[in-house]
């Protein structure tokens, strides 16, 4: 509730646009001290946390009132349209819609908790609660309370608030038959973040059904594969790791469009080209690609590729004609067996157009072959080509930098005798 007993003046619009008018344009003195400068800080951070007290307790009024009921939205958007940043709307709403914590109000509304502590604490709790193998009681919450209310005031940060929280979860699923955490499936969670440079970091925390299906998977598709001249495959472990993951998105798209009878299918990648100005080139989810990378994307099958004019409106969608067919993929592995670079299995590969559609390569058998992931950006980034020979074969050209003279190699499943005359 707004009432606040233990303060006379109610709190209203008018007080806070008077605390407003006096703060407004003011400096600091010119020849203030260090002492003086610190003491100011810890002021204005007791303030600042009163003040996201109040926030949060009128972001519980706007629930209770039922605020946003008649437009359909939720409080937090409302938050959001009022100029307040995502992540703080969500805070504001978890930490002002949860009751019943009476130990941690004590201590945001004089300011010595702020807003990302008490949300870490409310998260804590809901996360030990969710552990419990039979319902939590008043005293077992006023306790868990009173742990992480005191980790918060002894200068812990949230992120450690959270970590002490889950001890708390597993000690108390312990006494209660709750689920071992590495059987919990509620605790999983995947998360994916586009970093400052375009990047994506991906975040899991799995339970050990899952964990082991990707352990399982990712190792299996993760084997090294020695190069052609016999020397080990120079990708580091957490490489080749990550080329498999790709595979596996790759296999498993495949597998869920075979299901669909469309010419594309939800699971694909979108890549948006501008037909003016190839170098816009750009993917839904994580923005502009340079042309080389478009180059790379549009030679694979699981992908849909949309062409806009200058006003963004579509050209052509599709993959018809760009694509190999089921029947000149089976043709392939027929042919080349596998990766036609390193070997790795065909159920890896993807099928790569020695000349690009886009230069008029025809789709057609004599103009593609199979290539693992890895070696298909080493053809398109890295200087390898892959040329028809007159055997009705691929064959492989290195670069300058692996082989000055650039002397043709066979395909992997033709380089036995090859090997044979080495040894
Ligand atoms: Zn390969
Ligand atoms: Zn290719």
């Amino acid at each position: 509730m707004i009432d606040d007993t233990t303060h006379s003046a109610e709190l209203s619009a008018e007080l806070f646009a008077g605390l407003i008018a006096q703060l407004d344009d003011r400096t600091f003195r010119a020849d203030i001290t260090s002492r003086e400068a610190f003491a100011a800080m810890q002021q204005l951070i007791v303030l600042r946390n009163m003040l996201d007290h109040y926030a949060a307790t009128l972001t519980g009024e706007f629930d209770r009132l039922k605020m946003t009921a008649p437009q359909g939205r939720s409080v937090r958007q409302l938050l959001i349209t009022m100029g307040i940043a995502l992540a703080v709307a969500g805070r504001l709403v978890r930490v002002g819609t949860t009751t019943g914590i009476d130990g941690l109000r004590t201590h945001t509304v004089d300011g010595a908790i702020s807003l990302d502590h008490a949300d870490a604490i409310v998260l804590g709790l809901g996360h030990i609660k969710s552990r419990a193998g039979e319902p939590v009681t008043p005293e077992q919450r006023r306790d868990h309370t009173r742990a992480l209310v005191s980790q918060a005031l002894s200068g812990m940060s949230p992120a450690e608030i959270g970590k002490h929280a889950r001890q708390l979860g597993n000690l108390l699923a312990d006494d209660t038959g709750g689920a071992p955490a590495a059987e919990d499936r509620s605790l999983n969670s995947v998360t994916l973040a586009t970093t400052s440079d375009g990047r994506l970091d991906v975040r899991a925390d799995l339970d050990v059904s899952v964990g082991e299906k990707l352990c399982t998977t990712i190792e299996s598709l993760s084997a090294p594969t020695p190069r052609p001249d016999g020397s080990h495959d120079p990708r580091t472990v957490r490489q080749r790791q990550a080329d498999a993951l790709e595979t596996l998105l790759e296999a498993a798209a495949r597998g869920l469009a075979d299901d669909t009878v469309s010419t594309t299918s939800r699971y694909d990648v979108l890549l948006t080209l501008n037909a003016e100005q190839p170098d816009r080139s750009a993917l839904q989810h994580m923005g502009p690609v340079t042309d080389q990378l478009a180059t790379t994307l549009t030679c694979d099958a699981q992908l849909t590729v949309a062409i806009l004019d200058d006003e963004q409106a579509p050209l052509q969608l599709g993959r018809r004609k760009r694509l190999f067919t089921n029947a000149q993929r089976k043709a392939f592995i027929l042919r080349d067996e596998c990766c036609v670079k390193c070997g790795a299995p065909a159920s890896r590969t993807q099928s790569h157009h020695l000349k690009h559609w886009a230069d008029g390569g025809p789709t057609d058998v004599d103009n593609g072959c199979l290539l693992c992931t890895s070696c298909h950006h080493d053809v398109h980034d890295r200087g390898w080509d892959v040329v028809m020979g007159f055997d009705r074969h691929p064959w492989l050209i290195p670069p300058a930098t692996v082989d000055p003279k650039r002397r043709p190699q066979p395909a992997y499943n033709r380089r036995t005798l090859h090997l044979d005359d080495a040894a």
